[in-house]
């Protein structure tokens, strides 16, 4: 539904009770004039139904009112137990969720908190009927709103879990399916002996065994997709016009302590809704060309959404948590209009800035803002007017346009990521997917994050990296192995199969099929702090905090094609060819490595050449290679786009693409001189002095195109 929508550049306008009805007018035409077409306000449960049953919704029906004559649409977001009314502990005494032991404490100012505190629980049955009564009557009232573009359910979605009785009853009843109410099945897998259903506890510390971890993040994960359904099903039931989607802040894949440990499954969430967003922070990170991280966080959220997502925030004016705290500087408009080109490059299809005015109450308070607290414009305010009437402009392009399809694909399993939750290194998996990331978009090369439901969709990609592959089902295993049998090429490292589907330990790994296809098997592994990979030609490469290596044995039809130098010589990277395809395997976390360097050089070089002869190369020729500069297409029927977005210093850069149409012109669309275009052939050749963190896009198409 969302990929029929236009491109929506907005800002987030109202969380009760500010900003104060006497400046909403005035406010709504200034967002106007500044080319955005998307306020999102807020639905809060603990203020619009102060009293059970007794809903008021005026101030909201007279903002949705006045966008509507001043031309905006209205997503509108709405908060559930995470703001939940003050009557809530007295109607449903034990509705509170229960975290080590105890109810989680009351917040006294609920109604302005930022919604990364869920104190109440969906599952006790009265607060789940009273909330998503509550989502169906907001709804209703605003269906038929002509202002309404649609409804985000679940603001900074955090699962988190919970241990009242009512989930853990969940947790038994969801347990009983998967074993089919055989409980010799369940103690079987776990190796246990249980007596009965009630004496299996959700674990509440992180030492535990792994089949406990893992059964209960991952029903974790499916009962938090089940309550965002929840939501989607009670707005539904009271609209069944507009689009339902949900936004998070720390995506599965970000890194090892948010996301999937609190048992958030991205993908699995996404695919039960109408779109998928996300809160992004890149102003808390200068920018730079080692920080790779706020794209990461782009294209693992295109992963979760498979394809077009939003940006659900971004923030205004940097990182004030609360009132107190303040940026070195206040963000500049270019720095803003960096993210957004490099949002809408990832296939963002909307950008809402956090948020247009500061807000006055709440501990937020006087943080954020395009403008000032009274209203006023920034400077940076003044300017954005620019960006916004240029996605004005080519909104119905930017909207449909795509890009092309990406040549890898990055394969994470879910189940890894919680298995490390029961270990001390909860890193690695994030870590080593980053690492990958890192290298591929140093190279201008797009990646696809591949979740394990997404595999029959391997076989669009010339070449799949398994990070940190320390858990692979025999099933999967036999899918692998015939992805390389018809042409893919496969890249995989350390710890590979050493898991297996009931998260033991197998006894030789790889397991027999990955070891035949891979010419491989592993003997001892030890730590590796400091570690040099030998090529067969060329200098030592130094891999820094690689964790671990392998001894290896390769199989008599495979080859070494690097050596590991750490104390003595052994294979480090040993390839094989199987059927039209063709196998790597490094011994170490070569991606982790990678993710920890402050410069990639030499280790970067080397996994270019590598991937190359399996088929995957940039369509950008970038000079000089080593700079800051960062380039992706993005196609729109006739019309190409190209931007590039510089991380580094100003640097004197020639970029050159092959446009898929020779006949076409091309303009930078912000009309800077600095950028040099020559078109020849359908070679598109970007050339000049390229300014620190600036940004140049470049739109070509047919000249008869319509502009
Ligand atoms: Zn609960």
């Amino acid at each position: 539904m969302i990929m029929e929508q236009p491109l929506y550049f907005g800002t987030q306008y109202y969380r009760p009770p500010t900003p104060a009805r006497e400046d909403w007018d005035r406010d709504l035409a200034a967002i106007r004039a500044l080319g955005m077409n998307l306020v999102k306000v807020w639905a809060i449960w603990g203020w619009m139904e102060p009293r059970p049953g007794h809903y008021e919704f005026d101030d909201l029906e007279q903002l949705l009112d006045l966008a509507h004559q001043h031309g905006l649409n209205v997503q509108i977001n709405v908060a559930g137990v995470e703001m939940a009314p003050f009557w809530l502990d007295r109607i449903c005494p034990g509705g509170r969720r229960v975290v080590n032991g105890i109810f989680m404490p009351r917040q006294n100012s609920l109604c302005c908190l930022p919604a990364d505190f869920s104190a109440f629980c969906p599952d006790h049955p009265e607060v789940g009927r009273r909330m998503t009564e509550f989502f169906r009557a907001t709804a209703a009232r605003f269906t038929a709103h002509p202002a309404l573009m649609g409804w985000d359910a679940w603001n900074e979605l955090m699962g988190m879990g919970c241990y009242c009785a009512h989930t853990v009853a969940a947790y038994r009843e969801w347990l009983r399916n998967k074993y089919g109410d055989e409980l010799d099945a369940l103690s079987h897998a776990w190796r246990r002996r249980y007596m009965a259903w009630e004496d299996i506890r959700p674990p509440e510390h992180p030492r535990c065994g792994y089949a406990d971890m893992v059964e209960w993040k991952t029903f974790l994960a499916d009962h938090t997709a089940a309550q965002a359904r929840q939501r989607y099903d009670a707005l539904r039931a009271g609209d069944p016009v507009h689009p339902v989607m949900a936004h998070t802040s720390t995506p599965s894949l970000h890194n090892g302590r948010g996301g999937l440990a609190w048992g958030d499954d991205d993908r699995k969430l996404a695919m039960l809704l109408d779109g998928w967003g996300v809160s992004w922070a890149p102003a808390e990170t200068p920018i730079a060309p080692e920080n790779h991280g706020t794209t990461y966080t782009l294209d693992i959220t295109r992963g979760a959404a498979d394809g077009p997502f939003w940006i659900s925030e971004l923030h205004a004016s940097g990182p004030m948590v609360d009132g107190f705290t303040t940026r070195d500087s206040p963000p500049e408009y270019r720095e803003q209009k960096f993210w957004i080109w490099t949002a809408l490059a990832a296939q963002a299809k909307a950008v809402l800035f956090w948020q247009y005015r500061p807000e006055l109450a709440g501990p937020e308070a006087p943080g954020w803002g395009i403008v000032r607290a009274d209203g006023t414009f920034t400077e940076r305010a003044r300017q954005l007017g620019e960006t916004g009437r240029i996605l004005g402009k080519y909104n119905r392009e930017l909207a449909a346009a795509r890009p092309p399809r990406a040549p890898v694909a990055i394969l994470y399993d879910p189940q890894i990521a919680m298995m490390q939750q029961a270990e001390h290194s909860p890193e690695l998996f994030a870590a080593s997917l980053k690492g990958y990331h890192r290298l591929l978009w140093e190279l201008n090369v797009t990646a696809e994050f591949l979740h394990p439901r997404d595999l029959d969709r391997l076989g669009d990609f010339p070449l799949a990296i398994f990070p940190f592959p320390a858990l692979i089902a025999d099933a999967d295993a036999r899918i692998l192995r015939r992805y390389v049998e018809n042409g893919g090429h496969l890249w995989t490292e350390a710890f590979m199969g050493q898991f297996d589907e009931r998260w033991e330990a197998r006894p030789t790994v790889p397991p027999t099929e990955l070891a035949e296809l891979f010419g491989v098997s592993f003997g001892e592994r030890h730590g590796a702090k400091e570690l040099g990979m030998v090529p067969p030609e060329g200098a030592t490469i130094k891999l820094p905090d690689a964790f671990v290596i392998e001894q290896m044995t390769p199989t008599p039809d495979a080859v070494v094609s690097a050596w590991a130098h750490a104390g003595g010589k052994s294979p480090l990277a040993v390839e094989r060819q199987a059927g039209a395809g063709r196998t790597l395997c490094l011994g170490t976390l070569f991606g982790r490595a990678a993710g920890e360097m402050p410069d990639t050089g030499d280790a970067a070089a080397w996994f270019a050449e590598k991937i190359a002869k399996f088929g995957v190369v940039s369509p950008f020729a970038v000079s000089p290679s080593r700079s800051g500069v960062r380039c992706r297409l993005l196609q729109a029927g006739d019309a190409t786009w190209v931007i590039c977005a510089n991380h580094g210093a100003t640097v004197s850069t020639r970029i050159e693409v092959m446009l898929p149409c020779p006949g076409c012109a091309a303009g930078e669309v912000y009309g800077d001189p600095a950028c040099h275009i020559s078109l020849d052939g359908g070679r598109l050749t970007l050339a000049g002095d390229m300014a620190e963190h600036s940004v140049w896009v470049v739109r070509a198409a047919h000249a008869d195109g319509k502009d």
